[in-house]
């Protein structure tokens, strides 16, 4: 606990006080244009890795980066992403995996694995589509490693499909009020790759100067 208190009082002097315009700024109110889904994993910080201020991203964090499905579950993912593109109006949603992804991990195990975590077992079933996916489309990869790269990367796919299921989303997708993102961020690299919908695969931001992946805009199913 010392440490963070410590780090409060380095942010009050070091950070709040030389940017009081900024934050100032945000007593008023948020403008984000972004809505960030992404793992609860402590590897991740999205404000970091996309080099954001305050006030800039509308985050939402759980274990897998999971999005249930719009009926089934109309909890707190649903509340967040409703109000991120209802009220907040924001232009584009991300949903960003990342390698060595525990909840990804467990979803490829046994399931007697969870048998001491029924919470975490019941949160995974909003992953099931995944999970069939990599029994059915990936049966013939033996490699761990392989394996849960791939699931990182269906899961966050898959993902994107129930967030259209969102009646916001759905209707924003229609008048092109918003845009989706399928991310993976690479612990090992630190770099993030992209879902192309016209490639049809991730491929990696390269450099600043690298045309942005095209974004999943419309309500039409990937092909895989
Ligand atoms: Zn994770």
């Amino acid at each position: 606990m010392e440490k963070l208190i410590d780090g409060i009082h380095r942010f009050q002097s070091g950070v709040f006080a030389p940017h009081r315009g900024l934050y100032e700024g945000l007593v008023a109110g948020q403008s984000p244009s972004v809505l960030f889904i992404t793992c609860s994993d402590s590897r991740i910080s999205p404000s970091t890795l996309t080099q954001s201020e305050p006030g800039e991203l509308f985050i939402l964090r759980n274990a897998g980066n999971l999005v249930p499905s719009w009926g089934i579950h109309n909890g707190a993912e649903a509340a967040a992403i409703e109000y991120a593109v209802d009220v907040l109006e924001v232009r584009d949603i991300i949903i960003c995996g990342h390698t060595q992804c525990g909840a990804m991990t467990a979803l490829l195990g046994p399931p007697d694995d969870l048998a001491e975590l029924p919470a975490v077992a019941n949160w995974l079933k909003h992953a099931e589509a995944t999970r069939r996916v990599m029994r059915t489309q990936y049966k013939d990869v033996s490699s761990k490693e392989a394996r849960l790269e791939t699931c990182i990367e269906e899961n966050v796919l898959a993902q994107i499909e129930s967030l259209r299921t969102h009646p916001a989303v759905f209707a924003a997708l229609t008048r092109g009020a918003v845009s989706l993102h399928a991310w993976v961020y690479s612990l090992e690299t630190g770099g993030v790759a992209a879902f192309d919908s016209e490639a049809g695969q991730f491929a990696p931001f390269v450099d600043a100067k690298r045309e942005p992946a095209k974004p999943l805009t419309s309500a039409k199913l990937r092909s895989i």
